[in-house]
């Protein structure tokens, strides 16, 4: 990588989204329905006070941008819209969804502006957007901003997605805008005044299903189309194919990345809390960090978010199922341009396969195996998802704890689990089958271990480059959310430095591979978050 570093007015700006796809006529925000048209251009509202509260060091070099940049006062003018850069071409995008299995109708990027396209240092380009910029033609009754506690959330689990392995899309700054933001956090009636903020978020395109959803809603198949054609040719130009079938490969690759998505976020016990389908992105990648959540203890029923309490539609457990079923409204609104169902329906069992395939291949390597072909070895993985059931088990700990184990014949049985039951909360209240239930799985799994003649320390080693020690637990984000509204923004830098290599020991840091905290239990920002933000 020898390009040379540039301040940020030189970046340079290669719009292909706005330059390749029909424009509303119309500007200003006035909330309205816009036809046939892919995006409204509307410029960012001016904040009066920006301040940069943290900013990624890995995006800055990815897009090549010059690190001293962030201590010129012009810099965090053009992160919190306040300065637009030469090249620049500000929009929000149009996209309609299903809401909690609903037709929601128009949507749209109510609280996002779009800012350009900027090809970074691998060629790749990345659109840079606001996230709380200010009101668009898609804000309906809301008001176009974002609060400092959603914005340190997002911030920060964007980019512990993305060491983690995680498809997200990335986050290069956070600022607060000098100005208040009035929330109801739980919709309880208690609207409080909260410190805005503006996420700079970054992704090749943040085109979501919705997108699609709109134009078919409408009837409108040009646009349909024309945007189909705009995705394959940007994202997918390896689809060669001239004929309608390449909307149903589209489909399909769309399905495979989204398939390859929610088995990570099983992997590392990611809960997105709202996957709408204007929040899956056309790439696969995680989008709109809203009530997400990570699992302490492991319960496939869990949710973060409140708003969804009652029927817990988008449950840890329920996520691959959910994907599915928006991945099926996609493939409805691609009907128009194919008008064969058949080829549809069998992209769409393409994605139940690869789940299965990906998902079996990655509890295989959680356990340390090579694959889960083996009916004992499929059993095995079961077990293991059933004893963190036994008794209330942290599951990132219980993975970790799992890859310490000793496999050899010759130790006890007891001191063999006892690493494992340090992922027990209120071990002490354990019962002697709950006990049991671990110490038969370590037997079997390190039994099966000997059979197969693992090398423990290679084994080790495998584990532990896919059970992280660190996840950016709930309590921890509300830690650094509730120091950063004293005005303090250490516990942000410090958390972003720990997420930066979460499969490493980092043994100074091990207050934050421990068990969750008794006080976070049911905290608000920890165990409960609502759509708020
Ligand atoms: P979400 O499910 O949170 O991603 O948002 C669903 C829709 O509501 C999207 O169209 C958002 O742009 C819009 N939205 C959410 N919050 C706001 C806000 N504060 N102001 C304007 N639009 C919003
Ligand atoms: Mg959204």
């Amino acid at each position: 990588q020898n390009r040379t570093m540039v301040m940020i007015d030189d970046l340079r700006f290669d719009n292909r989204f706005t330059k390749s796809l029909p424009a509303d006529s119309d500007i200003g925000t006035e909330r309205r329905q816009v036809e046939q048209a892919c995006y409204s251009r509307v410029k960012p509202a001016v904040v009066t006070e920006p301040r940069l509260i943290a900013h990624s060091a890995e995006m800055f070099e990815l897009l090549g941008l010059e690190s001293a940049e962030i201590d010129r006062p012009g810099f965090v003018e053009v992160l919190a819209g306040n300065r637009l850069l030469a090249g620049m071409d500000p929009h929000a995008a149009c996209y309609g969804g299903h809401q909690f299995g609903n037709w929601a109708g128009q949507l749209g990027d109510g609280r996002a502006i779009g800012l350009g396209e900027v090809v970074d240092i691998n060629g790749r380009h990345r659109m840079l957007q606001l996230k709380g910029a200010g009101p668009t033609p898609y804000s309906r009754t809301a008001d176009g901003l974002a609060v400092l506690r959603s914005s340190i959330r997002e911030f920060l689990c964007s980019e512990a997605m993305h060491h983690l392995g995680v498809p997200t899309t990335r986050a290069l700054s956070l600022v607060t805008t000098g100005e208040e933001v009035v929330r109801d956090m739980l919709y309880n009636g208690n609207p409080q005044l909260e410190p805005g903020a503006i996420v700079c978020r970054v992704a090749p395109s943040f085109i979501r299903f919705g997108n699609f959803e709109i134009f078919a809603s409408r009837g409108d198949h040009q646009t349909l189309q024309c945007l189909a054609d705009f995705v394959i040719a940007t994202e997918f130009p390896h689809i060669e194919d001239p004929s309608p079938n390449r909307y149903v490969a589209l489909l399909k690759e769309v399905g495979e990345r989204t398939a390859d998505m929610v088995v990570e976020w099983l992997r590392v016990g990611f809960v997105h809390g709202v996957m709408n389908t204007d929040n899956m992105s056309i790439l696969g990648l995680t989008i709109d960090y809203g009530p997400y959540g990570w699992l302490d203890d492991y319960d496939p029923n869990w949710t973060p978010n409140t708003t969804d309490a009652q029927h817990r539609r988008y449950r840890y457990g329920h996520q691959a199922n959910i994907a599915q079923w928006n991945l099926v409204q996609l493939a409805n609104a691609l009907y128009p341009l194919v008008e064969e169902v058949e080829p549809l329906q069998d992209a769409i069992h393409h994605y139940a396969d690869r789940f299965q395939a990906k998902w079996s291949q990655m509890m295989a390597s959680k356990l340390g195996i090579s694959s889960l072909n083996d009916p004992g070895d499929r059993s095995l993985a079961d077990e293991a998802l059933s004893v963190m059931q036994v008794v209330e088990t942290d599951m990132t700990r219980f993975w970790r704890k799992l890859g310490g184990v000793d496999c050899s014949a010759s130790l006890g049985a007891a001191e063999r689990t006892e690493p494992l039951l340090g992922s027990i909360y209120e071990r002490e209240s354990a019962t002697r089958p709950q006990i049991s239930a671990f110490v038969d799985f370590a037997q079997r799994w390190a039994a099966r271990h000997r059979e197969l003649g693992t090398n423990d320390l290679e084994r080790q080693m495998s584990m532990d480059a896919v059970n992280p020690k660190y996840v950016l637990r709930n309590y921890m984000a509300q830690l650094a959310i509730e120091r950063a509204e004293q005005d303090d923004a250490s516990m942000i830098e410090e958390l972003l430095d720990l997420v930066r290599r979460p499969y490493d020991e980092q043994p100074e840091r091990n207050q934050f591979a421990s068990l969750r905290p008794e006080w976070a239990r049911t905290k608000v920002g920890c165990s409960q978050l609502s759509c708020s933000s």
